[in-house]
């Protein structure tokens, strides 16, 4: 197997070096620099040798960008044109090999600076007629969409690589596979359909595989580990055990349901960042996702309980603030969120599609019906912010605050068994009638 280490650190050595042997007389490095001075001024990409007249002109990529976390990592390259590509994967170190024909890289190499996922990213020629791109992994990692897609305004085209976290053995089966398929890679969640099945067991515990067909929902306890999210006034009992108690309470009830797999994205006290939540339940695909938590307010009269949806724009100033510091939770788990430059916000709202949103906001609002007149419910109990849990552009999602800890009462309630129980019981009854358009479909 070739050495994806061998990739260029810069980006025109296989044609430089065949160029300098030609040339004689000049020593290999102001060879380069010479034509490094020639590639960076020519807008057009240099012409070919004589010998390759007839080969085609390497494809320019002019921009690109990087984005992500820990999680999940977005890379984008904007080409003049649509060019093949071959994905691999390497072990020792982790790596992703994306193979292309020859590129002209006529972006900045801080462009696509290693983050997020990465913690080397790569690209150059390997000869005149390919180039590589190799992006060493700080974990396991996959490619979840590798694509060219045409620019909407008919411009031109890019090349779409979004990687995502996956557990050891998956990793470990897409090396394996390629070494049975002539070293080419799937790309997606099929490629590891089988792998992703076999490490279900220990994340989800004893309860094992997914009963095929069956309709699968992501319960997501807020917070945990040194994230400990509110403090209750009087009790001073942590959100984060009130969000798991309350987990584990609706996968008891749902698990009475047929038809219904319901797992936990945390089964203990352990820190998960936002995006790792987001991926779990993509990776387990999810049907449903929901987010349990019980905040705090300023304001101690304010109480009940409230369904939140996910939209750029907040409902409203309590959402907003809400929304704001949930998304903070990251910070305290040492996920640093101050070095994601800003488009990153945008580009992670652009996996939320609108498909989804309408789901989402179906499940919010028989959430709400559910618990009508029998539960407290703040007044337009079905809000929306910017909550980064809710992301899954392929996962309807709601974050539904259970009551407030900065009320007595709610925090009462909120430590109940009984109560805790009875929300079991409305949030399963949300969940059925929320899925009946879907059944009556035959989805
Ligand atoms: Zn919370």
């Amino acid at each position: 197997m070739e050495d994806g280490r061998r990739a260029l650190p810069y980006h025109r050595k296989g044609w430089v070096l065949r160029q300098s042997g030609i040339g004689g007389r000049w020593s290999r490095r102001s060879a380069s620099l010479f034509w490094f001075l020639v590639a960076a001024l020519l807008t057009v990409p240099e012409r070919a040798p004589a010998a390759d007249e007839d080969r085609e002109p390497p494809v320019l990529a002019y921009a690109a960008r990087i984005a992500g976390d820990r999680a999940r990592t977005r890379i984008v390259i904007d080409l003049d044109r649509k060019p093949t590509f071959e994905v691999r994967y390497l072990e020792r170190p982790d790596r992703i090999v994306v193979d292309l024909p020859a590129f002209t890289f006529a972006f900045a190499a801080d462009d696509l600076k290693a983050r997020g996922l990465f913690k080397d990213v790569r690209f150059g020629a390997v000869d005149a007629r390919s180039a590589r791109i190799v992006l060493t992994t700080e974990r396991p990692a996959q490619l979840a969409l590798a694509e060219v897609q045409a620019d909407e305004g008919g411009k031109g085209f890019r090349l779409v690589l979004d990687a995502e976290m996956v557990k050891r053995e998956v990793f470990d089966d897409l090396v394996k596979r390629q070494a049975w398929s002539g070293g080419k890679a799937a790309v997606g969640a099929e490629a590891s359909e089988a792998a992703v099945a076999a490490a279900r067991g220990d994340r989800l515990g004893t309860s094992g595989a997914v009963p095929g067909g069956a309709f699968v929902i992501a319960i997501d306890a807020g917070h945990g580990g040194i994230d400990n999210g509110a403090i209750a006034s009087e009790t001073k009992t942590p959100e984060k055990d009130i969000t798991l108690a309350f987990a584990k309470a609706l996968q008891r009830r749902l698990a009475r349901e047929p038809g219904i797999f319901a797992f936990l994205t945390r089964e203990g006290d352990e820190f998960l960042s936002l995006s790792e939540r987001v991926t779990i339940a993509r990776q387990h695909h999810a049907n449903l996702f929901v987010s349990l938590h019980a905040d705090k307010l300023r304001q101690d009269n304010i109480r009940g309980a409230t369904v939140y949806t996910i939209s750029d724009k907040a409902s409203d100033r309590m959402a907003a603030e809400l929304a704001e510091r949930e998304n903070l939770a990251d910070t305290i788990g040492g996920v640093d969120l101050a070095s994601e430059p800003a488009e990153v916000t945008d580009i992670l709202l652009d996996f939320t599609r609108r498909e989804t949103q309408a789901f989402s906001v179906a499940m919010a609002e028989s959430v709400v019906s559910s618990f009508e007149g029998q539960v407290a419910l703040i007044n337009n109990p079905h809000r929306f912010a910017g909550f980064r849990v809710l992301q899954a552009h392929d996962v309807p999602s709601i974050l539904l605050e259970l009551g407030f800890l900065s009320n007595k009462e709610d925090e009462k309630v909120l430590l109940d068994e009984s109560w805790r129980e009875k929300i079991a019981e409305l949030l399963t009854a949300a969940i059925r009638r929320y899925r009946e358009p879907v059944l009556a479909n035959g989805g």
